[in-house]
This record gives structure tokens, sequence and C-alpha cells, in this order.
């Protein structure tokens, strides 16, 4: 294995246009399972963990910036987080256990593209924009653009994630959840994890609504068909029974070593039911 340290930015997309081939290194909780199991012999490993700019977090007149390195344990105690973006911080307390917060990134949770990710609903909701550099420049993705299948991203050759956009919505939700189903409560990874934004008007007609859960497809999915059915309705049982109807197709859960198919659907289901139920 060969390891190339980057002291800052410059030099980092210097080393990686020179060896595309290279992995980028950022908490290495993902990346250093492959270690063990041999995956990483023969790899070059370009190692970010020293670009301190990176792992910074702050308010803008708009939102928060929020660096690729910045740790799930910073963003889970940032007051700015915790204050206008409650589920991402909520996300962040329920990843691994304090040793993968304290190390693991939201740039490489991100990057590593798992259908799992549990940052990845809040993101959805809160319409995160991923901003990426490389040597030929910057990009702005739309977080919903970012993912091409189950550990797949759309980066380039030569790009890196160099940190993430939370922008305020103008108008202050009325409610907001987020639910992780695991076989723990902790050092679990999702069997289903669900975020969702409620905008209600005086009379309980949805105004606006966004929903989304992991675990459930290949990447995160916005139901989008149940949005579109609850917005400017009345949020009443038959409302609901009718939107839900059309979770199957939202979303494609499977079965695997975690879960089962009609679990996933059945929990998915509640999870959605307990949220637009909620007082
Ligand atoms: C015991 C354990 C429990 C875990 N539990 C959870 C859990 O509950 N929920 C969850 O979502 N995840 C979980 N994970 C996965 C992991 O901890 C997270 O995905 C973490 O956020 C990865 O961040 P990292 O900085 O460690 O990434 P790394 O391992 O450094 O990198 C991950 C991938 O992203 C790429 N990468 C990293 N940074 C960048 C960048 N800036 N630009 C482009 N590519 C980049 C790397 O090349 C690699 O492919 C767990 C892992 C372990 C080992």
């Amino acid at each position: 294995m060969k390891l190339l340290t980057a002291r800052d930015e410059r030099e980092a997309l210097r080393l990686y246009k020179r060896y595309p081939e290279a992995l980028p290194l950022a908490g290495g909780t993902d990346l250093m399972v492959g270690w063990n199991t041999g995956r990483l012999n023969g790899k070059t490993i370009l190692d970010l963990s020293r670009l301190k700019d990176w792992a910074r977090i702050r308010e803008t007149p708009m939102g928060v910036w929020i660096g690729a390195l910045a740790t799930h344990t910073a963003i889970r105690v940032h007051p700015a987080v915790k204050s206008r973006f409650p589920l991402l911080a909520e996300s962040s307390e329920t990843i691994g256990g304090r040793q993968i917060q304290n190390q693991g990134t939201l740039g490489g949770n991100i990057a590593n593209a798992s259908p799992a990710g549990d940052t990845f609903p809040a993101l959805a909701v809160y319409e995160a924009k991923i901003h990426t550099v490389s040597d030929a420049g910057r990009r702005v993705v739309p977080f919903s653009e970012i993912f091409a299948g189950v550990k797949q991203t759309t980066l380039q050759k030569g790009e890196l994630i160099e940190g993430v956009e939370l922008t305020t919505p103008s108008t202050e939700p009325c409610r907001q959840g987020f639910r992780k189903v695991g076989t723990r409560a902790a050092q679990a990874i999702s069997k289903t994890v669900f975020a969702g934004l409620l905008w209600l008007n005086k009379d309980r007609t949805v105004d606006d609504i966004r929903l989304a859960l992991g675990s459930v497809a290949t990447s995160v999915r916005r139901l989008e068909h149940i949005e579109t059915s609850l917005t400017g309705q009345k949020l009443d049982p038959k409302a609901i029974t009718r939107a839900l109807n059309l979770l199957s197709r939202d979303i494609h859960p499977i079965d695997d070593i975690r879960s089962t198919r009609d679990y996933r659907m059945l929990v998915s289901r509640n999870l959605i039911t307990s949220f637009l139920n909620a007082r």
C-alpha cells in the first residue's frame, strides 16, 4: 500500500491529479475495514485528514456550512446544527458508537454511498448541496443527484467532496422527525431510517411536506408520491391512508442479512404514520 499525505487542499488536488487511482482517506472508518480483508493491498491512499479547513462547521447567513472532514461528533454537538438542522444532529448521534462518531466524517459517509447511510434522510429533506472540488474547478451537486447506486456516487474522476451546504427553509416547519430502526439502539446498521419535515396551515391542510427513507432502496429515497398526495390535503386519517397506499411506488426494499422486505415495508409505514399523527 502506498500512502500519500496532503497538507492542504492544493496539495490534495495536485496529488489526486497525479494519482487518479488513489483512494481518499478521511476518518478511515469505512476504508480501513478493507485493510484486514486485504482489499487495500497494492492500493494508493490519499490521506486528507490534515486538511484542517475541511473539518470546520460554520454558521452562514443562509444556514450552515459543514466541511467534508467534520466528524459526526462535531456535527451532533454543534449549536447551529442542533438548532437549525436538528435531524442531522440526531442522525449523527445514531452512527455507530462514540469512537466511530469521533472518527467518521460526513464527507466519508456520503462518498461511501451505502444505502443505509444514516445522515442521508436528513440531508435529503433539508435539500443539502454537496460542494465538490477537483483540479478542474468546483461544482455544486444537489444531494438528490449525488448517488448513482449502491456504493456509487456521481463524483467525477479527481473530484473530492469539500463540504455540505445547508440552507434554512424560508419558513420554519411545524414538525421535524427522525427515527432509525436497527437491531439494537447503538452500533447497529439501519433496517430503516426516516426523516420528515412538515408545514401545516392553520386549518390543518398540508402546506408543504418532505419525507425521506434510507435502507429501503439502492440509495436514500424522497417519498415523492406520498408528499404529492398529502400536499394541500387536510391531514386526516383518510388522507394519510390514501397517501400510505403509495408507499410501494416510493421505496423498493429487499431481503438481506439485516432484515426482510416485508419488515422494512411495515416499519417504514409505521414510522411515517407516527410522524404524521404526532402532536
Ligand atoms: C463499527 C462501525 C459502525 C458504523 N456504524 C454506522 C452507522 O450506524 N451509520 C452509518 O451511516 N455508518 C456507519 N458506519 C460507517 C462509517 O463510520 C461512516 O460511513 C463514516 O461517516 C465514514 O466516514 P470516514 O471519514 O471514516 O470515511 P473513510 O473511511 O475515510 O472513507 C469512506 C469512503 O469515502 C471516500 N472519501 C472520504 N472522504 C472523501 C472526500 N472528502 N471526498 C471524496 N471521497 C471521500 C473514501 O475514499 C472511501 O471510499 C460504521 C462503521 C463502522 C466500522
